[in-house]
C-alpha cells in the first residue's frame, strides 16, 4: 500500500479541515495537501460574526466535550488556554406558555422514571411512563432502525414525545422526533434497545449515577469564537487552501482523480492521488454521480432543514438566570429555541451593558416562517421572547438575521445503513466521505469523521 502523494479534500467545513491536519499528520511535510471550499471563506456552519461589540457564533455555537475529538483538536492546535464552558445555568423548557425547569434524568428528554417530568405532562401520562410494561423481547432487533418519534409514541406516549423529546431534538436538528433515526441522533440509546425489553430501563442504564460533585462541564467553545479553531486547524495543516471555487466535477484520472473547479465558463483542472469528499449530501452525490451512481443516489437521498437566526441586543433586559429555552411545536410559537449567550458564556458577560440573545426559527417541512422578511423575523422573535420573559421586554438596539438554507441534515431511520452501502460501492477506490451529511451532526463527529477519512486514504489505498 502507497500512501497518497497528493490529496484534494472538498469542502473547506470542519469535517474537511479536521481531515486535511490529520493526513498532514500522518503523511508528512512533503504531502500536497489542498482544500478547495466553494464560499469566500473557510468554516462551512462554523461562523463567528461580530454583532453588538461581541464575537457572536452565526452558525453552530458549541461543541459537546464528553466527546474527546473537539477537545483534542483544540489542544493540537494550541488553543486549549482559549477553551470555554458555560456557566452552570440551565435551560428552560416553554409549557402551556410558561418557562419551567428543564427536568433533569432523562436521556433527550425521554425520561427513566415519571418523577423528573412531572411539571411537563399530565397524570395520565405520568401513570403510563410509571407502568411501561415490559415487552419481553429487546425494543429494537439487530440491525433495526426506528425513529425516536415512533419508539418514545409507542411506549411512553404522545405527549412526552410533543412536549420534551421533540423540541429537545429540534433544538439540534430543526427536525422532528417522528423522522429522526434513532440510531444517528441518540446512537447510546439505539445500542441499550437493543438489549432491553422497557425504554425507561434502557434510558436509566445510560444516565450517570447520582452523585453531589459539582457535574463536569459537558460543552465548550473557544474565546474568540469557533472561527479561531478553524483558522488555526487550517493554519496546522499547512494546506493549499483554494477559496471562492466550487468543485464541479469529479473523474478517474491514471490511478487517481481529476477534478474540474471553479466557473462553468472558465474551469480549471487539478489532478490528485486521492480525494475526501467532505460536503453536504447533494454536491457530494453531484460529484459521485460519474464515480458510482448508486453511491451518489444513497448520499443524495438525504434531505436538509433550513433555519433563520435572529440575534438581539437588548438594553437592561432582566433575563432569568437561565442559558435559554426550547419551545416545543404543540405551543405555537414561531420560534423554536432562544439562548441568552451573555447569561450562557461568562466570557461574553464582562462588561457587555446589552443582553445577547439569539432566537432560532424553522422546523424542518414548515417553510413558511422563514420567508418573512429579516423585520419581520426580527418582531416576531421580540414578541414571542417578551410573551415568555415579560412584556416589559425592553425592544432591541441592535438585531441581525442569519439565514442557513439546508442546514441541518434530517437522518432518517436507516441512514446509517445506507452510507455503508454508499461506502462499500466506493471500497478500493482512493475517494473517502466525511461530514455530518454521513456520520452525524455535531462538530465532534464531524471532526471524527474528517480524522477517519484521512486514516482510511492512508490506511486502504489501492
Ligand atoms: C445554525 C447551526 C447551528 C449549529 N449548532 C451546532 C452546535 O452548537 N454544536 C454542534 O456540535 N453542531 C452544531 N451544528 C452542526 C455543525 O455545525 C455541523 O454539522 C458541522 O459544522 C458540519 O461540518 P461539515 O464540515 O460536515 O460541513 P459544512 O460545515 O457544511 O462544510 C461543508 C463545506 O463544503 C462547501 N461546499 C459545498 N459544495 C461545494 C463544492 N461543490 N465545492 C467546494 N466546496 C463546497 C460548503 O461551502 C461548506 O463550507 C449547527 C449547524 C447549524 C447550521
Amino acid at each position: 500500500m502507497t500512501p497518497p502523494r497528493s490529496v484534494l479534500i472538498v469542502g473547506g467545513g470542519i469535517a474537511g479541515l479536521a481531515a486535511a491536519l490529520r493526513l498532514r499528520d500522518t503523511l508528512g511535510d512533503a504531502a500536497d495537501i489542498t482544500v478547495v471550499e466553494r464560499a469566500d471563506r473557510l468554516g462551512g456552519k462554523l461562523a463567528t460574526g461580530e454583532f453588538a461589540g461581541s464575537p457572536i457564533e452565526t452558525g453552530a455555537e458549541t461543541f459537546l466535550v464528553r466527546r474527546p475529538e473537539a477537545v483534542r483538536l483544540v489542544e493540537r492546535v494550541g488553543l486549549t488556554d482559549r477553551l470555554r464552558h458555560p456557566a452552570a445555568v440551565s435551560a428552560g423548557l416553554v409549557v402551556d406558555g410558561r418557562l419551567i425547569d428543564m427536568p433533569r434524568g432523562t436521556m433527550m428528554g425521554i425520561p427513566a422514571d415519571a418523577t423528573g417530568v412531572a411539571d411537563v405532562v399530565g397524570e395520565a401520562a405520568l401513570a403510563r411512563i410509571a407502568a411501561e410494561p415490559d415487552t419481553g423481547r429487546p425494543l429494537l432487533g439487530p440491525g433495526e432502525d426506528i425513529s425516536v418519534g415512533h419508539l418514545v409514541r409507542d411506549r411512553l406516549g404522545d405527549e412526552i414525545t410533543d412536549r420534551l423529546v421533540d423540541p429537545l431534538l429540534g433544538g439540534v436538528y430543526a427536525g422532528r422526533a417522528d423522522d429522526l433515526s434513532l440510531e444517528v441522533a441518540i446512537p447510546a440509546l439505539a445500542k441499550a434497545a437493543r438489549t432491553h425489553t422497557r425504554l425507561t430501563d434502557a434510558v436509566a442504564s445510560l444516565l450517570p449515577p447520582p452523585s453531589t460533585a459539582a457535574p463536569a462541564p459537558v460543552f465548550g467553545t473557544l474565546e474568540g469564537g469557533l472561527s479561531t479553531l478553524v483558522e488555526a486547524v487550517a493554519e496546522a495543516s499547512a494546506a493549499d487552501i483554494r477559496l471562492g471555487l466550487p468543485v464541479r466535477r469529479l473523474e478517474r484520472w491514471n490511478t487517481g482523480w481529476r477534478a474540474e473547479i471553479g466557473s462553468t465558463r472558465d474551469p480549471y483542472h487539478l489532478t490528485a492521488d486521492a480525494v475526501v469528499l467532505a460536503l453536504p449530501a447533494r454536491p457530494a452525490a453531484r460529484l459521485l454521480t460519474d464515480v458510482d451512481e448508486a453511491a451518489a443516489e444513497l448520499v443524495g437521498e438525504l434531505d436538509y432543514a433550513s433555519l433563520g437566526l435572529v440575534s438581539l441586543a437588548i438594553p437592561d433586559a432582566d433575563l432569568p438566570e437561565r442559558s435559554g429555552f426550547l419551545v416545543p411545536a404543540t405551543e405555537g410559537m414561531t420560534i423554536k429555541a432562544a439562548t441568552f449567550f451573555t447569561k450562557k458564556w461568562p466570557h461574553l458577560d464582562g462588561g457587555n451593558p446589552l443582553s445577547i440573545m439569539r432566537a432560532s426559527i424553522g422546523r424542518y417541512g414548515d417553510t413558511e416562517a422563514l420567508r418573512r422578511d429579516d423585520g419581520a423575523l426580527v418582531d416576531i422573535t421580540h414578541r414571542e421572547l417578551a410573551r415568555v420573559l415579560g412584556d416589559d421586554l425592553p425592544r432591541p438596539v441592535a438585531a441581525s438575521v442569519r439565514r442557513w438554507g439546508g442546514a441541518l441534515p434530517q437522518y432518517r431511520p436507516g441512514h446509517r445503513e445506507r452510507m455503508i452501502r454508499a461506502r462499500e460501492r466506493l471500497a478500493g477506490q482512493p475517494i473517502a466521505l466525511a461530514g455530518a451529511a454521513f456520520d452525524g451532526v455535531g462538530i465532534p463527529a464531524c471532526i471524527a469523521s474528517g480524522e477517519a477519512a484521512a486514516e482510511r486514504l492512508r490506511e486502504d489505498r489501492p
